[in-house]
């Protein structure tokens, strides 16, 4: 498996499959929230989860594109806490759980890798998201993958 090793958006994803292992239908896109509708859009102003009226069909999540990683990376995790605890339970205290639960929990991966990690800190969470994108997707499709990451 290819993985960036600092970057937040995967200790985000993980601590949420850890946490949740059978929520396993989820959609992320990264998006330029201005194309989203804004009555959908979650009281951010940077998110969006959508729940799907057939069971089987996957949730999706949306985040804001534009901010920077480290913001991002808050959003993402704000809106899978949504997915964690359903619909229903809005900003509630089950949601505030699940929020802290899977922020904390992806903030100990990531400076767990940072101490274990033989790699220099480029700080990843200081870029843009469409960088870091940017960046993913050029090292991805360079032909030597290990000498890329
Ligand atoms: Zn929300």
């Amino acid at each position: 498996m290819l993985r960036i090793i600092n970057n937040p958006f995967y200790f985000i994803i993980r601590a949420f499959e850890e946490l949740y292992p059978d929520k396993t239908r989820v959609v992320i896109q990264f998006v330029d929230m201005e194309h989203i509708d804004k009555e959908s859009i979650d009281e951010t102003g940077y998110g969006l989860t959508f729940f799907p009226d057939e069971e089987n069909e996957p949730v999706h999540v949306y985040v804001d594109i534009k901010l920077q990683v480290k913001d991002a990376a808050e959003i993402l995790a704000h809106e899978l806490a949504h997915v964690a605890v359903g619909a229903e339970a809005d900003h509630n205290e089950l949601w505030e759980k699940s929020f802290d639960d899977i922020y904390k929990r992806s903030q100990n991966m990531y400076e767990q890798s940072l101490k274990s990690s033989p790699f220099e800190d480029i700080q990843l969470k200081s870029y843009s998201t469409t960088e870091l994108l940017t960046e993913l997707h050029a090292r991805v499709t360079q032909k030597n993958f290990s000498e890329a990451i």
